[in-house]
């Protein structure tokens, strides 16, 4: 039996895969079972935000594995506290929980925000605001928070106290803000809903309504954080800083993570045993991380995010097939005129280039180290198949 069969025999068959065994990779390219080279923009769906397998990266991972690889939460560990101390200040925030993925960190902001509101105005203003086509995760709380009717079937009975507000209006926000919500929940660039970024004039919105009534905001940066968007926080572009901010995929580089940062409001909220994670700040995680920090943080490294991501966006604009191109740094949307974004990425793959699809677009989220070269590379395999 082959890998595919014997994996397919075995595991549910929740995912669309391709037939595609993946077995090591170094820099910014994979490498198949059978030895083919793959350039990657997609990186795991961000999350090797530092390539496959990068030196630094590997010390820190296997050094924290050689020494200490858990604990619990009964205890603390010091590559702990410096991974949260390192966040906290990078990101501009006065505490953190952690969490393994993208959907913990946002269900701990959910909690947080109802018990905030819970433990200052009482019952009856649980409800939290999200956006049509956002996505927050695959847990049943996450799916009831997505704001895509695609993701509410089956699982009956969801999540209450949702209520979905169409991105970019601000009408339909302050109809919809009334006395019973205690958050405003939305993604910057709404990723897996197309790569499609909010209006300034929508944020700015939020934030003031917000304010005025005591609503938290909550910035879901699992995909655009850490340095995705060529800023530290995809809010930092916007000039906004959410009362929590969750982050996930690319916080520690390809291993589990998912963290819930809090502003001081927010910042005493969950108290002992309120809640808790059993594998939630793994050391190897936190060593993972660091190295990530330390990567992102070195002198000049969010411009160069920035730079390659409008290089790109240059390149790109100057093929006949592209109609437009979304998002910011490396976090990209391509709008194809003719051609459909499945059929790109399977050529692609035939010819050593890992992209991904959001929504109609082709969708790229290389690695945040990726070298020109490499994006060259991947570019003229991309434009070759778009104008073919
Ligand atoms: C990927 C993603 C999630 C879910 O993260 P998981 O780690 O898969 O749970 C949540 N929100 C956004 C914006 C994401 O892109």
């Amino acid at each position: 039996m082959n890998t595919i069969e014997q994996f397919n025999q075995y595991v549910m068959p929740s995912y669309g895969r391709y037939d595609l065994v993946m077995e090591s990779g170094t820099g910014e390219a994979a490498m198949s079972e059978d030895g083919k080279r793959y350039i990657d923009f997609g990186s795991g769906i961000g999350t090797n935000s530092l390539g496959y397998c990068s030196e630094e990266w590997v010390d820190a991972v296997c050094g924290q594995a050689r020494r200490l690889q858990h604990t619990s939460n009964y205890y603390y560990t010091k590559v702990q506290a410096d991974f949260a101390k390192a966040l906290c200040e990078t990101a501009g925030y006065t505490n953190m929980f952690f969490g393994n993925s993208g959907a913990e960190a946002n269900e701990c902001a959910i909690k947080i925000a109802r018990k905030y509101s819970f433990d200052k105005y009482g019952k009856g203003r649980h409800n939290i605001i999200t956006l049509v086509n956002s996505f927050h995760g695959r847990t049943l709380c996450t799916l009831s928070a997505t704001g895509q009717d695609v993701f509410h079937n089956y699982f009956f009975p969801f999540v209450e106290g949702f209520v979905n507000v169409e991105a970019n209006n601000i009408d339909d926000l302050r109809a919809k803000l009334d006395d019973t919500v205690c958050a405003v929940m939305f993604e910057y660039i709404q990723g897996e809903g197309g790569v499609m970024p909010l209006e300034q004039g929508f944020v700015d919105e939020i934030f003031k309504l917000c304010a005025e009534k005591d609503v938290l905001t909550i910035a879901d940066e699992v995909q655009t954080g850490v340095g995705r968007t060529g800023k530290f926080l995809a809010g930092d572009s916007f000039g906004r800083k959410a009362d929590l901010t969750t982050l996930a995929k690319g916080l520690a580089g390809g291993i589990p993570i998912g963290v819930c940062l809090a502003g001081e409001k927010c910042s005493r909220v969950l108290t002992a045993g309120t809640h808790g994670s059993t594998f939630g700040g793994n050391p190897i995680c936190c060593a993972g991380g660091m190295a990530v920090l330390n990567k992102v943080n070195s002198e000049g490294f969010l411009d160069e995010v920035a730079a390659k991501g409008n290089y790109i966006r240059e390149k790109l604009l100057k093929c006949g097939e592209v109609n437009s191109v979304s998002g910011m740094g490396l976090m990209i949307g391509i709008e194809l005129k003719t051609k459909k974004a499945g059929d790109v990425v399977k050529a692609a793959l035939d010819k050593g280039l890992l992209l991904l699809t959001a929504k109609t677009k082709v969708r790229l989220l290389p690695p945040l180290t990726i070298s020109y070269e490499e994006i060259d590379e991947g570019l003229e395999i991309l434009t070759g198949i778009l104008n073919g």
